[in-house]
């Protein structure tokens, strides 16, 4: 029988989209999203499990699972003995510090001798410490928001991402303790087996990154010119330089960061570029 890898996905939730389109990204296919708690790969050695996310640490730290796909703020939280293997860049979002909006904020010293309502004890209490800040910790599991409107706490630690939900609570962000991304996480016991699946994982994964992060350029630019231009947009290699039917016209193709291009524009416009096409990379292996 060929070794499977066990994925630990989130079922349902903020994780659960980007996760899937991720794997649907890097060509493995797999049924989810008909109630089945489990899923084999028809294609990938990989069966996919779909837990509450808050259950996928353990789970991957229990061996039950050999990877897993959380936030950062639930694996750090977790306090579970994983490993970080790779950044997924998806579902970003930090825990702030949250107070009423009447309230004046000088500095985190305001927060000594307050309540706090929060999900994540663990992580604010490392942030109240290091900060030299004393405060009372009431962890709720849900709906902490409401928390200074019942007079349960006088502040919040919350996840914010538009910070609309704090808005509708009459609350003002005020401090952020943890900025959070979906990340990929191992257990300590991969077996020889199941690393060689990770690494396939992997050079996949970064692939349908990479390819994210960049384009693909092309431009007509006049022959003299063609020199800055390729100093301006050097691609993975050197680009590709094609003559034009008129004479003394060329064509060039490179890969360019998605970044650098709104930096450079201007500059490779300037440099007597026209006609460009910028172009989405499916996938990119250097
Ligand atoms: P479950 O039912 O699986 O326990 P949950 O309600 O605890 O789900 P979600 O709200 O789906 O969790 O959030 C999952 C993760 O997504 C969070 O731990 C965080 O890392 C991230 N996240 C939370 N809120 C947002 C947001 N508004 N935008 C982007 N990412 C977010
Ligand atoms: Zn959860």
């Amino acid at each position: 029988m060929t070794t499977l890898i066990r994925i630990a996905l989130q079922k349902s939730g903020r994780l659960s989209e980007d996760s899937y389109q991720l794997f649907k990204e890097c060509g493995i296919r797999f049924d989810y999203g008909t109630g089945k708690l489990k899923s084999v790969s028809s294609n990938f050695p990989a069966e996919f499990l779909f837990l509450r996310d808050d259950d996928i640490p353990g789970y991957v730290e229990d061996g039950v699972a050999d990877l897993g796909i959380v936030g950062e703020n639930v694996a750090v939280e977790s306090a579970r003995n994983v490993q970080t293997v790779h950044r997924l860049g998806f579902s970003k979002c930090r825990l702030s510090i949250a107070i009423p909006r009447s309230e004046s904020w000088n500095s985190i010293a305001d927060l000594n001798g307050k309540n706090i309502a929060t999900s994540y004890p663990r992580l604010l209490g490392n942030y109240l410490s290091e900060q030299g800040v004393t405060a009372t910790i009431h962890e709720i599991s849900g709906s902490v928001e409401i928390a200074p409107s019942i007079g349960l706490a006088e502040a919040v630690c919350d996840i914010v991402s538009s910070g609309s939900t704090l808005l509708s609570n009459g609350l003002k962000e005020v401090e952020t303790i943890f900025r959070s991304e979906a990340i990929l996480i191992a257990g300590s016991r991969l077996n020889k087996e199941h690393q060689i699946i990770l690494e396939k994982l992997l050079f996949r994964i970064k692939a349908v990154q990479a390819a994210k992060n960049n384009k693909y350029i092309l431009l007509n630019a006049p022959n003299d010119a063609i020199p800055n231009i390729i100093r301006l947009i050097p691609g993975m290699k050197s680009p590709t330089v094609v003559p034009l039917a008129m004479s003394g016209w060329s064509s060039v193709h490179s890969v360019i960061n998605e970044n650098d291009f709104w930096e450079n524009i201007e500059a490779i416009r300037a440099a007597g570029a026209q006609g460009i096409l910028v172009i989405p990379i499916e996938k990119m292996i250097n």
